[in-house]
C-alpha cells in the first residue's frame, strides 16, 4: 500500500550524491499548504558581528541532509509515517537590507503558520529567530523557549543597531513574545562584554545552563526538568551551532572553546519529545568555515532529530 505521505527518496532509488539537493530529499512545494511541517531556509548573513558565510547554510545543510534515511533507529521515530512534510525552499532575504530582511522573515511565517504548519528552519544568522518569534506571538501567544547556544545574545545594541545576531532575545523581551519563566540558554560560556552578561536573562527569569554546568554530564535529567517547568505551554526550539565545541562543529562565525558534544545535542533535542513545540531552527552554520561539510552535516542531523520529537510524530 502506497504510503500517503510524503518520503525522502531513497537511496535505492537514485544514488544519495545524485538529484535535486531538497532537505532530506523531499519533495518540494511553493508554500506550507497541507503539510504538518516544512523545512524552510533562510539564507541570510548580515545580521553578523564577526565572521559570515551563514547565507550559504542552508544550501549546505540540504546537501549534507543527502544520507538521512526515514527511521531513528535510537528513539523509534517515524516522523514520515504520521506528518506531512515537504522542503518549501528558502525565505527570499533582501541580502542588502537587514531590517526589511527582517519584515520579509516574518511575514513569510506567517504564511507557514497559517496554514497550521510547524517550521524547522534552516539558517542563516541568529537573528532570523526575531521574526520568527514575532511570528509565533501572533499565532500563538508568547512562546517557552529552548534556546542552545554558547551565547546569550540579549545584547541591547551592536554597533547601535537594535537589530543583529546578538541581540535577538533582548529584543524578544521587549516586545513581549516570550514566557520568560519557561525560557532555558543551554551551553553558554566563553568571554562577556560585562561581568554581569548572563545576569540579565537570569534577571529575566530565564534559566541559564551554563556550559561548565553541562561539562561531563548527560543532558536528559535538565530536559525532565524542563519539561516540568515548560508543560503544555507552547514551545520554540532554537538551536545555534556553536553551542557544540568547535572540535565537532568549527564551521561557524563566533566560535568558542569547550562546549556541548554531538551526544549532548542528541539528549537535548530528544529531551524534547512531549513538549509542545510549535517549530524550530538551526542557525549559524557557515559553510566557508566547514571545508568538511561536518557542520552542515551535524547541522541535518539536528534538523532531523527536531522532526522526530514534533507533537503527532509516531513511536513504537
Ligand atoms: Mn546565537
Ligand atoms: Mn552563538
Amino acid at each position: 500500500m502506497p504510503n500517503k505521505f510524503n518520503q525522502p527518496l531513497g537511496g535505492n532509488d537514485m544514488p544519495r550524491f545524485a538529484g535535486p539537493a531538497t532537505m532530506m530529499r523531499l519533495p518540494v512545494q511553493d508554500d506550507a499548504k497541507g503539510l504538518d511541517a516544512c523545512f524552510v531556509g533562510v539564507p541570510m548573513d548580515i545580521g553578523t558581528s564577526n565572521r559570515a558565510g551563514t547565507r550559504h547554510g542552508p544550501r549546505q545543510i540540504r546537501a549534507e541532509s543527502c544520507m538521512l534515511r526515514p527511521y531513528n533507529m535510537a528513539t523509534g521515530a517515524a516522523p514520515f509515517d504520521s506528518l506531512q512534510v515537504a522542503d518549501i525552499g528558502d525565505v527570499a532575504v533582501n541580502t542588502f537590507d537587514l531590517k526589511k530582511t527582517v519584515g520579509i522573515i516574518e511575514k513569510s511565517f506567517d504564511g507557514i503558520l497559517a496554514h497550521d504548519c510547524m517550521p524547522l528552519t534552516l539558517g542563516g544568522d541568529h537573528t532570523l529567530t526575531l521574526p520568527i518569534l514575532r511570528a509565533m506571538k501572533k499565532k500563538h501567544g508568547p512562546v517557552a523557549l529552548v534556546h542552545v547556544d554558547a551565547h546569550a545574545d540579549i545584547n541591547d545594541r551592536m554597533f547601535g543597531e537594535e537589530i543583529a545576531h546578538g541581540t535577538p532575545f533582548r529584543r524578544a523581551v521587549d516586545e513581549g513574545l516570550l514566557a520568560c519563566d519557561k525560557v532555558f540558554q543551554i551551553g553558554l560560556r566563553g568571554t562577556g562584554y560585562e561581568p554581569a552578561d548572563f545576569d540579565w536573562p537570569r534577571e529575566q527569569g530565564f534559566t541559564v545552563v551554563t556550559a561548565e554546568e553541562c561539562w561531563h554530564k548527560s543532558m536528559t535529567p535538565l530536559m525532565a526538568d524542563i519539561r516540568a517547568t515548560i508543560g503544555d505551554h507552547p514551545v520554540y526550539l532554537t538551536y545555534d551551532i556553536d553551542s557544540l565545541d568547535p572540535a565537532f562543529a568549527p564551521g561557524t562565525g563566533t566560535v568558542e572553546i569547550a562546549g556541548l558534544t554531538t551526544w549532548q545535542a542528541l539528549e537535548i533535542i530528544r529531551g524534547c519529545r512531549g513538549l509542545k513545540l510549535v517549530g524550530g531552527d538551526l542557525v549559524e552554520v557557515s559553510p566557508p568555515y566547514d571545508p568538511s561539510g561536518n557542520t552542515a552535516l551535524i547541522g541535518a542531523n539536528l534538523l532531523y532529530e527536531m522532526l522526530c520529537v514534533l507533537p503527532g510524530v509516531k513511536y513504537p
